[in-house]
């Protein structure tokens, strides 16, 4: 069997790490942090993920969470009135075929570090450099770096034409809580969105010390949600920026945090980075060949919270990839054919993701305006964060958007 090695155990190396060993293969997992220093770190992501990305969890045996990681059942917006005001202008509840969930990575990612190994996977603690990797390429007969939003990801080639954006489009923040008033006919991910200002976005999940409430807070830059420089670090002002944000913007948000506070001291985050594509092979200093997983060469902004769901499908692929290869070679045509399986799959998510980015056009704030009074719209705009291809026959599109309000109100 062939001997693979995977730099980086986040949410794609370890996946693909673990389904690799349940088919016989010899596979090393190099990692920067250990299982406690995972446990003892700052939270990295919100890492929501919808039904399909945690099917291909369950397959290999990877969500010994359930039952007690909260479900979240639906997935509302709400767009404040432009005139101010405690009522919003926009409200509503889609509800999902099936739940999603959240499990914090402190959480996820030791413990299937630990699971890897009983598993008779090899686990290497070491913060991977470009000579390693030649090294591991003459060792291994394939060499994938998973290794996220890290610097190690530099060694892809910056895809340009693949770009939609140079700088970072959101100032972004973390703040896990607890003691959130529930909000919605069913627990929701309730996505505020804040025309010329931002976003926000709050749901339950699972985090070190029990159940907790993620929120995600995404400001334009140079805007009033740009604001946490002065911050950086320091829980109590951390906390207290969410709440300014929230009472100044969304006070219906507010008025559900009133007792809320924050589940540990290191359970926030604020940073920015700009999303990008990356070319998938790299070439060590001997000339051998590398393969970039998920973040690593296709990193999305988490305005519509993907990045988690697209390395499981991504790492999903990939492990469907190397067996079908069998006893051939993983060689560069190999490597950047896998690649190009994937992004059929996930250029429509980067590129709804990057229009989210932007201001909405008139088509989305009609639809997002009529998915108040149809149910049947709120519902689809929730399921298509599963499956965001959907959003490309409806959605996207002007014409589209316009044939589907006609369809919907007749039927109605
Ligand atoms: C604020 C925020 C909110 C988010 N919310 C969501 C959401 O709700 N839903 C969603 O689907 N996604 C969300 N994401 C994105 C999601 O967390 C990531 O896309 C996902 O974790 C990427 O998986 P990955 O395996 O590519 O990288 P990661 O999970 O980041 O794993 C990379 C691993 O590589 C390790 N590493 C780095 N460098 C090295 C090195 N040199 N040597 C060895 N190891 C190394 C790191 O320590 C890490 O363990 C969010 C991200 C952010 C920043």
């Amino acid at each position: 069997m062939a001997k693979i090695l995977i730099v980086g155990a986040g949410q794609a190396g370890l996946q693909l790490g673990h389904g690799l060993l349940q088919h016989g293969y010899d596979v090393t997992i190099v990692s920067d942090r250990t299982p406690a220093d995972w446990r003892d770190a700052h939270v990295s992501s919100s890492q929501f993920q919808f039904a399909t990305s945690l099917s291909y969890e369950r397959e290999l045996g990877l969500d010994w969470w359930d039952p007690a990681v909260p479900k979240v059942e639906g997935l509302g917006v709400t767009i404040p009135n432009p005139e101010g005001g405690d009522a919003p202008a926009v409200e509503w509840f889609g509800h999902l075929d099936s739940p999603g969930h959240s499990i914090d990575q402190r959480v996820k990612f030791p413990s299937w570090m630990e699971k890897f190994e009983l598993r008779g996977g090899k686990l290497v603690i070491h913060a991977a450099t470009p000579e390693d990797l030649d090294r591991y390429t003459a060792e291994n007969d394939l060499v994938i770096v998973a290794t996220g939003k890290g610097r190690l990801g530099q060694i892809f080639e910056r895809w340009d034409e693949r770009c939609t954006y140079d700088e970072p489009q959101r100032a972004l923040a973390l703040t896990y809580c607890h003691g959130v008033e529930p909000r919605g006919p069913f627990s929701s991910v309730c996505f505020n969105l804040i025309p010329g200002v931002g976003e926000y976005f709050v749901f339950e999940g699972l985090t070190l010390n029990g159940p907790c409430w993620i929120m995600t807070l995404e400001g334009i830059p140079g805007g009033p949600m740009d604001c946490w420089d002065d911050v950086r670090g320091d829980p109590k002002g951390h906390w207290e920026k969410t709440l300014w944000i929230l009472e100044t913007f969304l006070p219906w948000e507010y008025a559900r945090v009133r007792n809320a506070e924050l589940t540990d001291a290191k359970g926030i985050l604020s940073g920015r980075f700009a999303p990008t594509v990356r070319k998938p092979v790299a070439t060590t200093a001997s000339g051998r060949k590398v393969l970039g997983l998920a973040d690593a060469v296709l990193l999305n902004d988490p305005i519509t919270g993907q990045g988690a769901n697209n390395a499981t499908k991504s790492a999903k692929m990939y492990l469907d990839a190397i067996l079908e290869r069998g006893e051939g070679p993983f060689d560069e045509a190999w490597m950047n054919a896998t690649f190009e399986r994937v992004w059929d799959r996930l250029q429509p998510v980067a590129t709804w993701t990057n229009a989210l980015l932007a201001p909405p056009p008139e088509h989305v704030i009609n639809l997002l305006g009529a998915a108040g009074q149809y149910q049947e719209i709120a519902d689809r705009f929730a399921n298509g964060f599963d499956d965001p291809s959907d959003f490309f026959n409806w959605f996207m599109d002007p014409q589209l958007a316009d044939q589907y309000l006609q369809e919907v109100a007749s039927r109605a």
